[in-house]
């Protein structure tokens, strides 16, 4: 796939999946109550901290192994529902021209069912032209991008400078940290996605392969 003369290259955006494109958080909290009722829980406007799990070991240490246990289960990632307004934007994002779009997401280290559940979901919401864009990795740092759209507030591997710009997506156990400039944010699938990919296409270099005039 060649770019026009005088273009610069495409920008490549990858979208985190869990707390992204799937609602994680909902799922959970909806999977807890009703598996353990009694118990206390954390609603979600009461999360803090990316770990569920971790929040829940405070609460009392049992309730750990208890929340693990149901996103551990069988059914419970092809069954998140989607963020509201993700599948339209990424659609209409795949769309764009001179814009590559890749799911780019880590899997449970309990990899089984949440592998195979995650291809289905992509496939059953989004259709099998974005099941070829998955990305499954444990270290999102060594994947090269211009945007990774990623509601984890700290996104760290072997890469100490990755190439992509972190994009925080809110998400309820993230909404209250102050970022530091120049980090942005995006509020929802409402908010303007659509200026942080020009924003970012403007910033990029031409490609000086693309500079040469065409043959006459
Ligand atoms: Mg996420």
């Amino acid at each position: 796939m060649g770019t026009p003369a005088g273009r610069a290259r495409p920008v490549r955006v990858l979208v985190d999946m869990d707390g992204v494109l799937a609602d994680f958080e909902a799922g959970l909290l909806r999977g807890f109550l009703q598996r353990f009722p009694g118990e206390p829980h954390v609603p979600l406007e009461e999360r803090r901290g990316f770990f569920a799990r971790e929040q829940y070991r405070a609460l009392r240490p049992d309730l750990a192994d208890k929340v693990a246990s149901v996103y551990e289960a069988p059914g419970f990632f092809l069954d998140l529902e989607p963020i509201p307004g993700a599948l339209e934007a990424l659609r209409e994002m795949n769309d764009m021209q001179d814009t590559q779009v890749f799911i780019c997401t880590t899997p449970l280290m309990k990899y089984d069912p949440c592998v195979p559940e995650k291809y289905r979901w992509v496939e059953k919401h989004l259709g099998p032209q974005f099941v070829e864009r998955i990305i499954l990795t444990r270290d999102k740092t060594v994947i090269s991008g211009d945007l990774l759209i990623d509601d984890k507030e700290v996104i760290q591997g072997q890469e100490e400078t990755p190439s992509w710009e972190h994009i925080l997506f809110t998400c309820c156990h993230n909404q209250h940290l102050a970022l530091s400039p120049p980090q942005r944010r995006l509020r929802s699938w409402s908010d303007n996605w659509r200026e942080i990919i020009d924003s970012k296409r403007r910033a990029l270099p031409l490609d000086p392969g693309c500079l040469e005039l065409p043959q006459q």
